[in-house]
């Protein structure tokens, strides 16, 4: 009897492990279908200054629009993506299509809007990265200064010398580099200045119970400071209210990015919040000449 039962238990452990390999082998062909089927596209979210009156970048965000089951979020395609390879074909794709809407957006805006796409660790480690890199800026006709990557902490604690040489090379082309999620991960912003960073993004997660939480202000406030003595700019990732951004302003913080300000759309929507972030300032600085 025990025999059997460990022969079931097995059996049975079997079928869970091969269901979950076969639903990851049904996403990844859904992946590789998806991206020839034209069902992915990408979304921009703008990042502001932190009055939230001008846009200062945007952020490329990947999306699968599934045939049957509608939206699928990034979050759980991507770190499959990663796991099977196929990012490395999803990846250089999102960046091809972000370089080719940001030179479209910076066509039609009176101002240079950078463009911001977030690199997997996989990525990173791929020789191919700089030359797909290169191509992007060739087709697009972008230039290296308009484009910068995000990199996550994780990546760069575990990883660093192998992904140094790749930093400084991204660096030297012009590229801007920033830590994505920061204060997730247990670098210090010491050994982050060793590396060619201009910017970090503080994680949505210490940003979601502030004001309130203290513990979490004095975090904001001992990493802007210690950023800011380093010279790295700073954005808070995910503000969803006026209480956030108030609090945020009073630490310090540089530029903002979440809901409050703008959710992820289309090229053409970023097209138009450009515009209207511009003749505001326009109507602002009339007034002020005025007077
Ligand atoms: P991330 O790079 O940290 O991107 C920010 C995420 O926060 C986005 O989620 C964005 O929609 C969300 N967000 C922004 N503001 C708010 C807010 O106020 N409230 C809330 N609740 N969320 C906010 P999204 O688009 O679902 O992307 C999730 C993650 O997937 C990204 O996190 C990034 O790590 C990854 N990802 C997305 N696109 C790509 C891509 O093209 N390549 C790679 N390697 N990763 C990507
Ligand atoms: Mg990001
Ligand atoms: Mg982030
Ligand atoms: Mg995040």
């Amino acid at each position: 009897h025990v025999k059997q039962q460990g022969h079931n238990a097995i059996h049975f452990f079997d079928n869970g492990v091969n269901q979950q390999a076969q639903q990851h082998q049904q996403l990844n062909d859904g992946l590789r279908r998806a991206q020839s089927n034209g069902e992915l596209f990408v979304q921009y979210q703008p990042r502001f200054d932190i009055d939230g009156q001008r846009i200062l970048g945007a952020e490329a965000l990947l999306r699968w629009l599934h045939p049957e089951q509608g939206l699928i979020p990034p979050l759980t395609f991507i770190s499959l993506a990663e796991e099977s390879g196929m990012i490395l074909k999803l990846g250089p794709w999102a960046l091809q299509q972000a370089c080719t809407d940001a030179m479209e957006w910076n066509r039609n805006s009176p101002y240079p809007i950078p463009v911001s796409v977030n690199l997997s660790p996989r990525q990173l480690r791929d020789p191919e990265l700089i030359p797909d890199i290169c191509d992007a800026l060739r087709v697009s006709g972008l230039a290296p200064e308009l484009l910068e990557l995000e990199i996550t902490e994780s990546v760069v604690i575990d990883d660093i010398n192998r992904i140094l040489g790749t930093l400084y090379e991204l660096r030297d082309m012009g590229i801007s580099l920033s830590i994505d999620d920061f204060g997730t991960g247990y670098s210090s912003l010491a050994y982050l200045k060793k590396l060619p960073v201009n910017t970090v993004k503080i994680d949505r997660s210490f940003v979601i119970d502030i004001p309130g939480n203290t513990d979490d202000e004095s975090l904001i406030e001992a990493i802007i400071t210690m950023a800011h003595s380093l010279r790295f700019k700073v954005v808070a990732e995910g503000v969803e209210t006026r209480a956030q951004q108030a609090i945020l302003k009073k630490l310090g913080c540089d530029e903002l990015q979440g809901f409050l300000l703008a959710r992820p759309g289309s090229c053409e929507e970023l097209i138009e919040l450009a515009r209207n972030s511009h003749s505001d300032s326009d109507a602002l600085s009339e007034i002020l000449l005025r007077h």
